[in-house]
């Protein structure tokens, strides 16, 4: 292993332990990935990410195939590499049944635009304003990957029906701050709902002027 994939993989397991120190995920669920040369270094299957060390992490190219001799690679190789498949930019992803998101995904809908970082999982000239919520299909399967890749088509964050879910990145360490918005922007959603009266959604407008105020947000000088 290369310096650089050695890293990679340091990466990799870095963001998997956080997950749960975070409470983006409790035992096995969830996995992580990041982009390396033609493919991918993923998660392998089931195992607690405790345990692992940078050799458990699978190389997969960008069809699947692992190198001989690699641990089994997460359950969710389809939707990981279809999504770098699509996304040329994307370099991290990070799956998680985060108890916010996973209770509201329960309901099959869009998070809606009750706060203007909502904003932030959108990908410019998409779609409204929302959160999407991807249809619910098995874990592990290629139909999953499938309404996962309809989801995030114009968006860089989406829910998974009764499931959890994903968030990318131009970096790792980016799709893991955006996992962490938007799980907080689930438990948000949801303490308001329960004050139990009316709620005032921002409109296109207002979304549309913070989605235009993040691209002045921040230190322009790192993109990381
Ligand atoms: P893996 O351990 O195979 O990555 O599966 C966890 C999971 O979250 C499946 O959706
Ligand atoms: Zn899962």
């Amino acid at each position: 292993m290369n310096t650089e994939q050695l890293n990679i993989a340091v990466s990799v397991i870095e963001a998997a332990k956080a997950l749960h120190t975070d409470g983006l995920t409790c035992a096995n669920s969830g996995n992580v990935s990041a982009r390396f040369g033609e493919g991918l270094l993923i998660t392998p299957s089931g195992v607690p990410y405790e345990q692992l060390s940078p050799s458990d992490i699978v190389w997969l190219d960008l069809d699947g195939r692992p190198r001989p001799g690699s641990l089994a690679p997460s359950s969710e190789w389809h939707f990981h590499c279809r999504i770098y498949r699509d996304k040329p930019d994307v370099h991290g992803i990070v799956h998680a049944h985060s108890p916010a998101a996973t209770a509201f995904s329960v309901t099959r809908q869009p998070l809606p635009s009750f706060h203007y970082m909502v904003a932030l999982c959108r990908e410019k000239n998409s779609p409204p304003f929302h959160i999407p919520c991807c249809d619910y299909q098995t874990f592990g399967t290629e139909a999953l990957s499938d309404a996962v890749a309809a989801s995030l088509q114009g968006y860089q964050a989406c829910l998974m029906a009764n499931h959890g879910m994903i968030a990318t990145g131009q970096t790792l360490s980016s799709a893991y701050r955006l996992a962490l918005e938007v799980e907080n922007l689930c438990e948000q959603y949801a303490r308001a709902v329960s004050l139990n009266m009316p709620l005032m959604m921002l409109t296109d407008d207002d979304m549309s002027a913070a989605f235009d105020a993040f691209a002045q947000y921040g230190q322009k000088t790192s993109n990381t």
